[in-house]
């Protein structure tokens, strides 16, 4: 290697941990065959674009199989999108056209993908699996090899313009010792899986597809910083980080507390009963977000009283007598539902969403509470109920009555519009309990749509207005004496973590696998201390500044966790 090929890059570390390893380049997509023919027989071609299709989806299913556990709905999801016969169906009506048939595939796909794009959300982010469909499906099409992550030997850093789901999700950490791709953002699915696998990451590194395969490249997930052609100093400080960082974690057991004893309670995000089930393995003290639309998402019809009774029922016993806190219906705008389309809407998130959508549709949030309510009853759960997207007192209200009335225990609202958190006082006279959605909450004092990456320097709960809304929302706690917790992210952030409890929150809510780092800084940590982060940053200028004035209090181990 010559020195000339040394290069450092920057991207946004979404997984943290540190590697240096020989780059795996991930095989770009074939593309459409230019020189191919027009369709003459769509049925005959229909049926061999099937084919292919079938042979993807069939792969899909066996990666399926050898998928860690919490990979594998993801690659259930992409199997069943490659068996979608709306999608089989656009194609034959592209062949009928007279169009080839790779070129079929891809028209129909781009239709497809506009459609779920305009969903928005959750919907929005499957067209990256359907990308992954059409790439096979055509490279099936035309005799080459599949696109995706090549075969390798020994560790490597896996490279890629974006990966697809149905790729990360086969990715061992093992093997893997990286991942860094040239796009994609911090909340991509790729994100998501490869922070669950544990395998360190780091996205939007601008310029990282000029490395070869084999060439070494090192990345910090922390820090996002990648160092094509590392120099064996550089390679050595990375794997001290990594033995520090190991070191920092390795007594990370037991209750979330502060070093001087103020207790923070550590729960788990999930959103389906496998979620729960593997979260309740984990050493934390419950879980703080169980994101019920997921079990409305995809379906032709809401999902039955016995059904839901079912699930719930799942998900309490899994965690025993620990704390779950179930988020009741949140639809509408990036989760839109089919059986309660409200119709078109010019601003989605500013629209009919979340608990506004079950005031017009309340057979859905009746049934939703009376399954949790008979949940309850069969299990000895700690049952916390809370409603999404609340902004006026009546909301609140109308929610606390009906779950009251049901025989809930514990009533809440979440906290993710700022006329929540500035009357936070108000809502909390009337429910239990609060938990802030910090996602939404940036989102919306920003007004910086959560979905678009451009926007990121926006979307960054460290922006001190943001950290104001929060610092109203716990000073409504503490007069009220209420509890209140974060269910989104930024609780997931080891330093972001410390701002919050030092403003007064009670829990934080997380991926499970970033519950350990929490923990450990929590534990380096006493209140006083965070309390003065958390005071310095809402008077700082910027987002930056406001990490900076924190980093500058942290005991310095802290810093091998961020
Ligand atoms: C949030 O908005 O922070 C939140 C936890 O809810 P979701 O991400 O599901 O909108
Ligand atoms: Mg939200």
């Amino acid at each position: 290697m010559t020195p000339a090929e040394h290069k450092v890059l920057h991207g946004i570390g979404v997984s943290a941990g540190t590697a240096a390893a020989p780059a795996a380049i991930v095989t770009a997509a074939p593309g459409v065959d230019i020189h191919e023919a027009g369709s003459v027989d769509a049925e005959a071609d229909g049926a061999r674009i099937r084919e292919a299709l079938a042979s993807v989806q069939a792969d899909l299913k066996e990666r399926q199989e050898r998928a860690p556990e919490e990979s594998k709905p993801i690659l259930k999801a992409a199997a069943q999108l490659a068996g979608d016969r709306g999608l089989a169906k656009a194609i034959d009506k592209k062949l009928k056209k007279g169009l080839g048939l790779t070129q079929s595939v891809h028209d129909a796909v781009e239709e497809y993908a506009k459609m779920l794009e305009a969903l928005g959300g959750y919907m929005a982010e499957r067209v990256t699996d359907l990308y992954d469909i059409r790439d096979r499906a055509i490279a099936a099409i035309r005799g080459l090899p599949a696109p995706g992550v090549p075969d390798f030997e020994g560790e490597v850093i896996i490279v890629a313009r974006d990966l697809a789901p149905a790729e990360t999700a086969t990715l061992s950490p093992d093997s893997v010792k990286g991942i860094i791709t040239e796009v994609g953002g911090p909340t991509s699915h790729t994100a998501i899986l490869a922070a669950q696998l544990g395998i360190p990451a780091i996205v939007k590194a601008e310029g990282i597809l000029s490395v070869e395969s084999g060439q070494l490249v090192a990345l910090d997930g922390g820090v996002g910083e990648v160092i094509i052609s590392p120099i064996s100093e550089e390679v050595e400080l990375l794997a001290e980080r990594s033995r520090r960082r190991a070191q920092a974690l390795a007594g990370s057991t037991g209750e979330g507390a502060t070093y001087d004893g103020y207790k923070v309670k550590l729960l788990a995000n999930i959103g389906t009963a496998d979620d729960a089930a593997r979260a309740a393995t984990h050493d934390l003290e419950g879980a703080g977000l169980f994101r019920t639309e997921f079990l409305f998402l995809e379906r032709n019809d809401a999902p039955t009283l016995e059904e839901q009774t079912d699930t719930y029922t799942k998900v309490l016993e899994a965690f025993g007598q620990r704390r779950v806190v179930v988020r009741t219906l949140d639809a509408g705008a990036d989760k839109p539902l089919s059986f309660a389309d409200l119709g078109p809407e010019e601003n989605p998130a500013l629209g009919r969403r979340g608990l506004r959508l079950c005031q017009i549709r309340e057979d859905l949030i009746d049934t939703q509470l009376e399954a949790l309510a008979a949940a309850y009853r069969k299990t000895s759960a700690d049952l916390w109920v809370m409603a999404p997207m609340v902004s006026t007192l009546e909301e609140a209200k109308w929610f606390a009555d009906k779950a009251r009335g049901v025989g809930l225990p514990k009533v809440g609202i979440m906290i993710e519009v700022p006329a929540a958190a500035i009357r936070a006082g108000q809502l909390l006279d009337v429910v239990d309990f609060a938990s802030i959605g910090t996602n939404d909450l940036t989102q919306y004092t920003m007004a910086a749509d959560r979905l678009d990456g451009e926007l990121a320097p926006l979307l960054n709960t460290w922006q001190p207005a943001v950290l104001q809304m929060i610092k109203f929302a716990c000073e409504g706690g503490r007069s009220t004496g209420k509890s209140i917790g974060v269910c989104g992210e930024a609780g997931g952030d080891p330093l972001l973590a410390l701002v919050l409890t030092g403003l007064g929150v009670g829990s934080l809510s997380m991926a499970p696998a970033k519950v350990n780092a929490v923990r450990a800084a929590l534990r380096m940590h006493d209140l006083a201390t965070c309390q003065q982060m958390a005071a310095f940053a809402v008077d700082a200028p910027s987002a930056e500044d406001a990490r900076e004035a924190v980093l500058k209090l942290v005991n310095p181990t802290m810093l091998d966790l961020v």
